[in-house]
């Protein structure tokens, strides 16, 4: 399955490049001109691509997602010469991905960019749409900015590695597209599960593609996220608040997240199918009960970035399939998340 799109965002056009491998890169990014950012994770598990190349490696995991390894990366980058001719590839999940756009967005007020996403997650989500960022303490992607990268290769073999905790990770977020916007999509996955999708990998590289495109539609729509973008925040005021706090993935963040936004469309809207979707996310392995400290949790859920005062737009499902933006009260969601 290899085949290449155009997609056109506010100012910039993206190729979005299915099934190139890796190795080829040489064809597509001159290789004196350019430097790989990766993880070292990533880096040991497909080392021979990496030969002869400029290579940063940075220390896999999201705690490294902050302004530390910012500053070693510019650091090195410095010293391997790079200038505004060059191209800034990231290779690896999400934390790469939005290190390596947050990079080349401000060095040197901003040079090229393309992505090698190597996990589910950074292929369906992370990579796609233009948000970079780097998380505060725990605050997730509190510093970042919104900046296209010049084209996205999506490498299937790169999956071959991939440990089945990300291939649960990966999936929160398909199953959170399916929730919003794919009813089709919802009763595929109700049907299949992990095992069959390792076992397939056109089902799999299918999938994923679907999912890509989905994302990409949304984020069209609506890129400076003034409204649609929202809907793919399903889950993730709750789970966000509760990923760093509590050391959860963020595949098992949302998955908790998304729980407590179909408990509370049933409360706003009568969404009836929130066993459904408990059943989804147990079936590909992700938790749907966690118990955690309310209060808290509703106080960072104000101090998010994303909430305006009085009035916090939370994701609800109207149905499967509709996600809707639903506007609340601060004191109204304070009531339901101590209740619920
Ligand atoms: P995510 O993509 O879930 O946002 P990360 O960038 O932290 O998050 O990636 C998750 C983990 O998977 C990291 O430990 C990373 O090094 C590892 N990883 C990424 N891609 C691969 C791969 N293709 N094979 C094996 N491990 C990988
Ligand atoms: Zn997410």
């Amino acid at each position: 399955m290899k085949s290449i799109e155009v997609h056109k965002f506010s100012n910039k056009k993206v190729t979005y490049y299915f099934g190139y491998p890796f190795k080829e890169l040489d064809k597509y990014v001159n290789k004196d001109l350019s430097v790989i950012i990766t993880d070292d994770n990533v880096f040991r598990y497909h080392e021979t691509v990496f030969k002869k190349r400029k290579v940063i490696l940075i220390k896999a995991g999201e705690k490294y997602k902050n302004q530390n390894s910012i500053d070693f990366i510019v650091s090195k980058l410095i010293d391997y010469g790079v200038d505004r001719s060059y191209t800034i590839i990231g290779v690896g999940g999400g934390v790469v991905t939005d290190i390596a756009g947050y990079v080349s967005s401000i060095y040197m007020r901003g040079i090229k960019c393309v992505f090698f996403p190597t996990t589910i997650l950074a292929m369906v989500d992370a990579s796609i749409g233009g948000k970079n960022g780097i998380d505060v303490g725990i605050y997730k992607n509190m510093i970042g900015c919104f900046k296209q990268p010049d084209a996205l290769f999506f490498d299937f073999n790169f999956l071959k590695t991939l440990p089945r905790i990300e291939w649960v990770n990966g999936f929160a977020e398909i199953i959170k597209h399916a929730c919003i916007k794919d009813k089709n999509m919802f009763n595929e996955l109700e049907k299949n599960n992990i095992n069959f999708y390792l076992k397939y990998p056109t089902k799999i590289n299918e999938l994923i593609k679907k999912n890509v495109l989905i994302k990409t539609k949304v984020v069209k729509n609506d890129e400076f996220e003034k409204k649609d973008r929202m809907l793919l925040n399903f889950g993730h005021t709750l789970g966000h608040a509760i990923e760093n706090s509590y050391n959860l993935s963020h595949g098992y963040a949302i998955s908790i997240g998304m729980v407590y936004a179909c408990m509370y469309s049933d409360k706003f809207v009568g969404f009836s199918d929130t066993h459904k979707v408990v059943e989804v996310l147990s079936k590909y392995e992700l938790p749907t009960q966690f118990t955690f400290n309310k209060k808290q949790t509703f106080e960072r859920i104000l101090k998010d970035k994303k909430k305006s005062n009085l009035i916090i737009n939370y994701i609800l499902l109207r149905s499967i399939g509709k996600g809707i933006v639903f506007p609340i009260n601060k004191e109204k969601l304070k009531e339901i998340i101590l209740k619920t």
